[in-house]
């Protein structure tokens, strides 16, 4: 091994500890090379990410750190918790759950149907939940699902961590003295993603329709689209107000000038991409152009980075 890249590998080693440190949980592609998909290095990132907890408002806390971001509503009804993280990091989410109240979870909601989210279902199935989502996130969970863009295949999910209390539109929560409207989206990120909001709280959870300060991932596996992510990014940003707390699927805890920018990256890139492609630039071409370039620095440390957001915006282009 040369010192260059010995270097190299001390680079990348010190990168994913980094990631793993600051409980970023999802990694980049190029750390771990084709051959290993992104699904099982994110699990394995996610079993040493430590959880952090938020108290926001009215008693409404999220657990940051186990793959996508979780909130918790304590109380006499039991806990209500949106999304259900790693699986792997069942020990530490039910620490800081633990540490909030001693009510059990009786109530959880998937935002989606990924692997990031709904990974616990079982286990919080088994400690007393019912779990709450939208059809098309029960129908992926219940058969064997392929994510190409992950270059991966979920098998079906085991029967507990199954939703078994679906709807189509939307669904009215009232819990712990609070309303919770859950809101579908249509395609968007995936065909089933939805958003949790405590009115009383005015905290709004939007799942995986808005990474804060990363590049998002688009499921055109399951029925996501660019232009549903951007339709979706303008729908949360007409619901809220300059108070209200907005828990993103990943990213720290924002609000509305954090949406605002997250909406013109998103807008942008497109529009570059477009031109391109409209000029007749081929894929490849397209990516060497690097049109995410000024955003990289600040963008691009999650899991998915300029190349890969590049080549997802350029799937959803006509
Ligand atoms: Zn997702």
């Amino acid at each position: 091994m040369s010192a260059q890249s010995r270097d190299i590998s001390r680079r990348r080693f010190v990168a994913s500890a980094g990631l793993a440190a600051t409980a970023v949980c999802l990694v980049p592609h190029r750390l771990f090379g084709d051959e290993q998909s992104l699904v099982v290095a994110a699990r394995k990132a996610g079993e040493t990410a430590n959880i952090t907890v938020q108290a926001l408002r009215r008693n409404v806390s999220a657990l940051i750190g186990s793959g996508g971001n979780i909130a918790v509503l304590p109380g006499g009804d039991g806990k209500l918790i949106i999304d259900a993280g790693f699986a792997g990091t069942r020990g530490k989410i039910d620490a800081a759950l633990t540490k909030l109240s001693s009510d059990p979870i009786k109530h959880l909601v998937n935002t989606h149907w990924h692997f990031d989210h709904t990974d616990g279902n079982e286990w919080m199935h088994s400690a007393g939940a019912t779990i709450t989502a939208h059809e098309n996130t029960r129908k992926h969970l219940s058969v064997s699902t392929r994510v190409e863009d992950w270059n991966f295949t979920f098998p079906a999910s085991p029967a507990g961590a199954i939703p078994t209390d679906v709807f189509n539109a939307d669904k009215t929560l009232r819990l712990n003295g609070a309303t919770i409207a859950l809101k579908y989206y249509g395609s968007a990120h995936t065909d089933g993603d939805i958003s949790a909001y405590f009115s009383e709280a005015d905290v709004l959870h939007t799942g995986d329709t808005w990474w804060n300060g990363h590049f998002p991932f688009i499921d055109y596996s399951t029925g996501g689209s660019l232009d549903g992510m951007i339709k979706a990014a303008e729908a949360n940003l007409a619901r809220v107000t300059e108070k209200t707390i907005v828990i993103p699927g990943h990213g720290p805890v924002g609000g509305k000038s954090e949406m605002i920018e997250y909406r013109d990256v998103l807008t942008t890139i497109r529009d570059r991409v477009a031109a391109l492609k409209r000029e007749g630039k081929s894929l490849n071409e397209i990516v060497a152009a690097k049109p995410t370039a000024a955003y990289d620095a600040k963008w691009a440390g999650g899991f998915v980075n300029g190349e890969f957001f590049t080549k997802l915006v350029y799937k959803g282009v006509g």
